[in-house]
């Protein structure tokens, strides 16, 4: 199990979630062989990981109406209804699909290198809980979200906003009961910059935070999502790029392969950071939720120079403004299955992805409804059509809107006046339109005027310049619809100002730092100062110094920033940073100040941040952001490496730092206490949290930490208080976390005796020099791969390696515990079942074993559920809310242990350290218990063997010195 497994395949489909497993099945129901590679450890991505059940905007047809037929059906005997789909029915639905279709699927395990021969992708290489996994390919699909496979072959990619680098704001979702559905709550929690480990790490703590408040508030949750839900990540620069005016004109592409319909949904509220579209459409024109469809080219799948890889995921070749809108579930479905199609032709006809012809790809996209056969040869365009009015019926292709502008200046004021707007400034000839304009100046209507000053302006005109100024004068309050992105007129005119870079509106900006705008106008106005500052004299230029130092001295500055959903998450970040570069383009005398506040960001902790300090200096330096490509992260310096952040792990880590040592904790996942909040091991030992001093002093410290925040009464853990819990026990001992993370082990040793480890990361890898590794993971890989002596195989027979698998079920209320021993029709050994009650009324846990070489399978729980309703065991209004991410499992092997449950090794001159259920001591108590009293029995074992884990490193750094 620890060696070097290699793997050959036809179509590699790295990230197996929305887009990848649909490319997956897509791909294999060709008779070709496929691997999936996905880290989390179950199929379903933002859907059924990050806790997004729920479709919103896409397109129908293809595969996925099978997906959803099959999950709705698998939903009925899950019980209980959800908001959306059932996202435990789907995990179930798509993990049996892909056995079916014959596809190997490699889960729990992170592609952290990509294999380039040339400029070829031939493979990847991954680690997993088995140890390291070569993977080659004649064809990779790269549908891991955020484009991770074309960052790590250093591939062209669009990284963030163009302002200052940053994306739009995470969530991280936890799962709840809302009035009487199974349920989530999508909150903005922050920013965050994906393709930096550290924050991503903080982005995680940060959010778990905010849940603090809801429970604060009364609330409970079944789980905490196990991947942050990031709304956008970087794009691909690929063979054709989707622009912005492909997408509002809907322009028929020759190389269709899905079509996609959503609204721009840009979630940034700090619209003066977006696009200068974005400032347009949402702000002025207030289209927010305006859906619009537009063709998916298959050319935006293809990465350029790089060659046998397909992208698919929401990092395609789009315009950023273009993202927001081609996002959306149903359409990454869609461009999932066009993708592992293309993968497949591709394998079958021995040719590159880009070679294919296109035309027969889209043939068999039709027969599949991926496609409607009118799709193809296009000529209407869906969104620019009228609705009413003189134009409703005509047939207008946008490049004919020079004939009729009468007819479209007069939708100025009307619910189609965006598409007048468009196709007037972008489409018809300036000199057949520019007299007519200017004459709606003359008019009284205010929203005809604006509109009219829109299109002058994307025309180089100034005649609307008065108009404006006397709007921004006025602080016109009106605008066009009460959406909450949707902006007063006055806020649009300093656009447009901005936009004309008409220097005559400097004194009213000045007057609206005086007045206190908010942030989200404050952003507007240092713009406008900004891009104003090089027209001015010297003495003005001084005078909006002076004005933006004492205004961003104020200690309020950003507060009243919310994000979507209504948290609030300040904004002076972003505002320090622009005030330094309004002060940097005001002149030299003001550079001191401006340093100061981007070396103070440069050195920020949040990742976001100092990107964004990193994007302005480059701005103030080259003219332009580009911020650099990052494939290896350094950590820094460590005494103890943790690795693994189950029970053991975390006393361990937090033993060690409290006694002055420097720890790193590395978790594979995002949850820590791994037992408790990801396998659901929830029942300790009765009347421990009394403290009655029968482990050692940091569990003590754990168990008090985990009663004082509520997280443990009784002798049962409630597993989400318990991950809020520990997060702060951490860090009151000091420890330095790192989620997500999977240590490949130790590479090249350093004079100082100290050693590199490296951490396969999601897009890169991560480095840290350490002197003491301690293995607490659940396999034991890092302590298996230096030596296999001492190994014990598990005595074959009854009970040596079981494995549990918990799910949460709601409105049920049982009896104290109940087991059972269940025959399933579908044949196997029996099962062993056990139901418990919870810490909350109407709430049980079951217990599901299938005994020796324990089925993993979550749709075992499907088959116990329907048997235990036809049993009239479960109520009939009962309902299964959230299967545990893993099961807990009591390994088939045991290491010698030298002490009470640790073991311990030397390499070079440095020392690893083991501890967990694997080694001996531990392993031999708990073969002799009753199975359901493992888990018991296991915390207790566990709490031990943290302690004389920290016990040993002390030891051994001590006979060092
Ligand atoms: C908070 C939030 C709310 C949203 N709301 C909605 C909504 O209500 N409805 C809607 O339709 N859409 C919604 N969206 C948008 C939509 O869900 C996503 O854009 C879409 O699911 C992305 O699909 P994907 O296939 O690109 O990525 P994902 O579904 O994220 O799949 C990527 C997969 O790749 C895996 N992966 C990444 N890197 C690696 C690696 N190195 N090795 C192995 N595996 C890897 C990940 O674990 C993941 O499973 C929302 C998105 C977010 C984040």
């Amino acid at each position: 199990m620890n060696q070097k497994i290699r793997i050959e395949t036809d179509v590699l489909v790295v990230g197996g979630g929305t887009a990848g497993c649909v490319a997956a099945l897509s791909a294999a129901r060709e008779n070709v062989r496929v691997v999936i590679v996905e880290s989390e450890s179950a199929l379903g991505g933002v859907a059924t990981r990050a806790g997004i059940h729920r479709y919103y905007y896409g397109s129908p047809g293809g595969l996925q109406e099978e997906i959803d037929r099959e999950t709705a059906e698998m939903a009925r005997l899950l019980g209980g209804r959800t908001m959306g789909f059932h996202p435990e029915a789907k995990k179930i639905v798509l993990a049996r699909l892909c056995r079916e279709a014959g596809i190997q699927a490699l889960l729990d395990c992170t592609v952290h290198r990509v294999l380039l021969e040339g400029d070829e992708v031939a493979g990847v290489e991954a680690w997993g809980e088995g140890g390291g996994v070569t993977i080659r390919a004649a064809v990779t699909i790269d549908a891991t979200a955020n484009g991770n496979v074309v960052h790590m072959a250093g591939g062209k990619m669009r990284y963030g906003r163009e302002q200052d680098g940053a994306y739009h704001n995470y969530s991280l979702v936890p799962r709840r009961l809302r009035d009487g559905l199974i349920g989530y709550d999508n909150l903005d929690a922050g920013w965050v910059d994906p393709y930096d480990p550290k924050d991503v790490t903080r982005a995680f703590l940060k959010g778990r935070e905010w849940i603090w408040q809801a429970y604060e508030e009364g609330l409970h949750y079944y789980a905490i999502s196990s991947s942050l839900g990031y709304r956008e990540g970087a794009l691909i620069d690929g063979e054709k790029l989707l622009t912005i005016q492909d997408y509002v004109e809907d322009t028929a592409m020759p190389d269709v392969i899905a079509r996609s319909y959503s609204h721009l949904d840009n979630h940034g509220f700090d619209t003066g950071n977006e696009s200068e579209f974005s400032q347009l459409w949402i702000s002025i024109l207030g289209l927010f939720v305006k859906g619009l469809w537009c063709d998916i080219p298959y050319g935006s799948l293809l990465p350029k120079k790089l060659k046998r890889v397909l992208v698919a995921c929401r990092a395609l070749s789009v315009d950023r403004d273009v993202s927001m809108g081609v996002r959306m579930q149903k359409d990454m479905h869609k461009v999932g299955e066009a993708a592992g199609l293309a993968a497949a032709l591709s394998v079958q006809s021995r040719m590159l992805p880009a070679e294919l012809p296109v035309h027969e790809l889209q043939q068999r996209l039709v027969e599949r409804g991926v496609l409607e056969a009118g799709d193809l040869g296009r000529t209407g365009s869906r969104n620019l059509a009228f609705r009413h009015g003189a134009l409703a019926g005509v047939h207008m292709p946008p490049q004919q809107a020079g004939a009729y502008v009468k007819e479209l200046i007069a939708y100025f004021g009307s619910d189609e006046q965006w598409k007048a707007v468009w196709l007037l400034a972008k489409r018809a000839e300036p000199e057949l339109s520019i007299g007519q304009l200017k004459l709606v100046l003359e008019e009284s209507s205010t929203a005809r005027k604006l509109c009219a000053a829109l299109v002058l302006t994307l025309l180089g005109r100034r005649e609307q310049e008065t108009f404006l100024l006397e709007l921004l004068q006025k602080r016109d309050q009106t605008r066009w619809n009460d959406h909450p992105k949707c902006l007063p007129f006055w806020v649009a005119a300093l656009i447009l100002l901005r936009m004309m870079k008409s220097p005559a509106a400097v004194q009213e900006a000045l007057k609206l730092l005086d007045e206190g705008s908010s942030a989200v106008e404050s952003v507007f106005v240092l713009t406008y100062l900004k891009e104003s500052a090089d027209q001015l004299t010297e003495a003005d230029r001084r005078t909006i110094a002076q004005a933006v130092t004492r205004w961003a001295s104020r200690p309020e500055l950003g507060d009243d920033y919310r994000m979507h959903g209504g948290r609030s998450e300040s904004l002076r970040w972003s505002l320090e940073l622009h005030a330094a570069e309004v002060l940097a383009r005001c002149g030299e005398a003001d550079r001191e100040a401006c340093e100061a506040w981007l070396s103070r960001y440069e050195g920020d902790a949040r990742g976001y941040a100092h990107q964004a300090a990193a994007a302005l200096r480059r701005r103030l330096q080259e003219g332009e952001a580009k911020l650099p490509h990052r494939a290896d992260v350094q950590l820094g310096d460590f005494d103890a490496a943790v690795i693994g952040g189950g029970i053991a792990g975390v006393v361990c880590a937090a033993a060690l730092s409290r006694r002055g040592c420097r720890v790193l904790l590395a978790e594979d996942s995002a949850g820590l206490l791994t037992e408790v909040t990801r396998c659901r091991m929830t029942r300790w030992p009765a009347g421990m949290e009394s403290g009655a001093g029968e482990v050692g002093a940091e569990a003590e410290l754990l168990i008090a930490c985990l009663s004082r925040l509520g997280a443990l009464r009784n002798g049962e853990v409630e597993p989400v208080l318990a991950q809020l819990a520990v997060d702060r026990f951490l860090q009151e001992a000091g420890v330095t976390l790192l989620l997500e993370a999977r240590c490949l082990g130790f590479g090249r040793r350093l004079p100082d005796g100290r050693q590199i480890v490296t951490f396969a990361m999601r897009n890169c890898q991560a480095k840290a020099s350490v002197q003491t590794l301690v293995d607490c993971t659940p396999e034991a890989v890092l302590f298996r791969q230096e030596t296999e002596s001492g190994i014990r195989p598990a005595d074959a027979g009854q009970g040596t390696s079981v494995s549990v698998m918990t799910a949460t079920l709601v409105n049920w209320k049982a009896a104290p515990e109940q087991r059972q021993q269940l025959q399933l029709d579908s044949g196997g050994g029996p099962v062993s079942v056990r139901i418990r009650p919870s810490l909350y009324e109407g709430e049980v846990y079951l217990d599901v074993s299938a005994g020796i070489g324990g089925e993993e399978d979550p749709g075992l729980l499907a088959a116990v559920l329907t048997r235990l309703r036809q049993e009239g065991v479960m109520p009939e209004e009962a309902a299964l809310a959230y299967i545990a991410d893993r099961p807990w499992c009591l390994p088939a092997f045991a290491v010698e242990a030298t002490t009470r449950g640790a073991a311990t090794i030397s390499f070079g001159d440095g020392t690893m350290v083991g501890a967990g259920l694997w080694t001996s001591a531990v392993y031999d108590r708990l073969q002799r218990a009753e199975m359901w009293e493992r888990d018991v029995l296991a915390a207790r074992q566990q709490l031990e063997a943290g302690e004389e884990a920290a016990r040993v490193v002390l030891s051994a750094a001590q006979g060092n010195a």
